[in-house]
């Protein structure tokens, strides 16, 4: 089979880069290479940051409202293109079509989110701060801005980011994850095609080699990361440490609070999704359910039996199963040997998705859905992120204890209680240490107009990606302070 190109865009220029080593880009569902990423060097870097330098006064100077048309031809390209955009997502990364359209669907809502750029960057003004004196704030574009993005959201995750840069007048360099960089050439393709002028967003593919050439490049002005923590956390004191300003989204180990009120179909449906929904590989995933009480007796018999019976199968083709492959054979590797050292340390294996097998499609990095009881603080399962489809649980007498418990870890993304008690989701809300929280919702990642809200360890910077806090990120504000006298009274020009 011909493997797809994988060219960097620069200046305007779609170009694979020659004589660079390359990674392979699987197909998750059957195994085969489907194209080879190029790992560019410090020479490609500097290639595209200055390109996005040289293209930058003019975009700068381009009015807000004429920036956002760009990418109001740019939603509408992107919805022409769903169906093949979803394809080459799912084909890349292995997550269900019906995954796909949400990642595609959430990319293109940050576009929408950006079209209302000449809204977004209005300043505010007083008159009179003292007499005969006004003040005024104003909101400028920093210059080049970069992104550098993780495996598991291939469309949504670069969208996160370069609509609203562009949209507030900078130019950006994108580097997406080396191990689907295919969803998002596509994506640009489109913006391309949308009007958008020569060397205002550029793409440079690699790996570590090319981050490091981004967070030190002297042009730089400002950083987006996503991905997982050691890195997030490297990416946030390289880049502030060379003066960017940084914004860095890391990992995560989120709860999912089931209380003995809560109605036991829609809770245990809200745990299945969020801790089996992307075969686990979501920075939200519920990956602990935190069971209170007598909700053991009634919530976890149905959460078992559900889980049993999630299948998990290839996903590029039409017949889906319920869960799709993770992204290489080493993760797969990796997942099993988590579940292995849960069950050493003392976990209960009550549902096993090791070693499971597809004979239509043998080669397929698959792991089924995996529950793992009686899990305690400590254990390797209960600190590590797994980012796979396995789903720890933990048993707590009462909520008090529970919180404590879930407050000691060093992330804070997203927390969720299932509950019919106003007063307990009151308490959970006041009190979880997490970004983001949601009530009778088991995945509560934060829509376009909010913050993309991590705490702690799952964050590393001041201003969070998306929302007003995502224009503020990526523009300047400057204050002006007026006076002016009138005629011959100081007026040099009259003099
Ligand atoms: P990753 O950290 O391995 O890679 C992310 C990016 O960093 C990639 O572009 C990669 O090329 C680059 N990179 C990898 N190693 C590097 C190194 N040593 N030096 C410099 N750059 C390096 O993450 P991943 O496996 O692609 O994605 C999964 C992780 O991302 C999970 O931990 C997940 O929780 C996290 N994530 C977080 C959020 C969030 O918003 N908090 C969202 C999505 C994913």
């Amino acid at each position: 089979m011909t493997k797809l190109a994988c060219p960097n865009f620069i200046g305007g220029e779609w170009k694979t880069p020659a004589g660079v080593a390359t990674t392979p880009v699987y197909n998750p569902s059957t195994g085969e290479v489907i194209a080879e990423t190029p790992l560019c060097t410090a020479e490609h870097v500097n290639e595209a940051v200055e390109a996005a330098a040289a293209a930058y006064p003019a975009w700068w100077e381009t009015p807000p409202v004429e920036r956002a048309r760009v990418l109001f031809r740019f939603k509408m390209l992107l919805e022409d293109s769903f169906e093949e955009l979803i394809r080459l997502n799912t084909r890349e990364h292995g997550k269900t079509l019906a995954e796909s359209r949400g990642d595609v669907k959430r990319g293109m809502e940050m576009v929408e989110f950006a079209c209302g750029i000449p809204s977004l960057l209005m300043g505010e003004s007083l008159e009179n701060v003292a007499r005969g004196i006004d003040c005024d704030t104003i909101r400028q574009p920093l210059g080049v801005c970069v992104g550098i993005t993780p495996f598991n959201f291939p469309a949504m995750v670069p969208l996160w980011m370069y609509p609203t840069a562009l949209a507030c007048g900078n130019t950006f360099v994108l580097k997406p994850s080396e191990k689907v960089p295919l969803t998002a050439i596509k994506v640009v393709q489109l913006l391309e095609k949308a009007g958008l002028p020569k060397g205002v967003l550029n793409i440079v593919h690699g790996g570590r080699d090319c981050v490091d050439a981004l967070l030190t490049h002297p042009k730089v002005k400002a950083i987006s990361f996503v991905g997982s923590t050691p890195i997030a956390r490297h990416v946030f004191e390289v880049g502030t440490k060379h003066g960017k300003r940084v914004q860095s989204n890391g990992g995560a180990k989120n709860y999912v609070f089931i209380m003995p009120d809560a109605d036991v179909e829609n809770s245990a449906r809200g745990v299945i999704e969020a801790a089996f929904g992307c075969a686990g590989e979501r920075c939200m995933a519920g990956s602990t359910a935190v069971v209170i009480g007598g909700a053991d007796k009634t919530v976890l018999p149905t959460l078992f039996e559900a889980t049993r019976a999630i299948s998990v199968g290839p996903t590029d083709r039409e017949n889906q199963p319920g869960m799709g492959p993770v992204i290489t054979n080493q993760h797969r590797q990796r997942v099993e040997e988590l579940i292995a050292i849960g069950a050493k340390e003392g976990a209960k294996v009550v549902v096993d998705g090791r070693g499971v097998k597809n004979s239509d499609s043998p080669n397929g990095f698959f792991v089924g859905a995996t529950i793992l009881d009686e899990v305690r603080s400590g254990m390797t399962v209960a600190r590590e992120e797994i980012f796979g489809p396995v789903l720890n649980v933990m048993r707590f007498d009462d909520l008090d204890a529970a919180i404590e418990t879930a407050n000691r870890s060093p992330y804070g993304n997203g927390a969720s209680i299932f509950t019919r008690s106003g007063k307990a989701a009151r308490e959970f809300k006041h009190r979880i240490k997490a970004g983001m929280v949601g009530i009778n919702i088991g995945v509560p990642a934060s829509m376009p107009w909010f913050p993309f809200n991590g705490w702690d360890e799952s964050f590393f910077g001041d201003l969070h990606m998306q929302g007003k806090e995502g224009v503020q990120f990526f523009t300047q504000q400057k204050v002006t302070t007026t006076r002016w006298f009138s005629y011959g009274e100081g007026d040099i020009w009259h003099k």
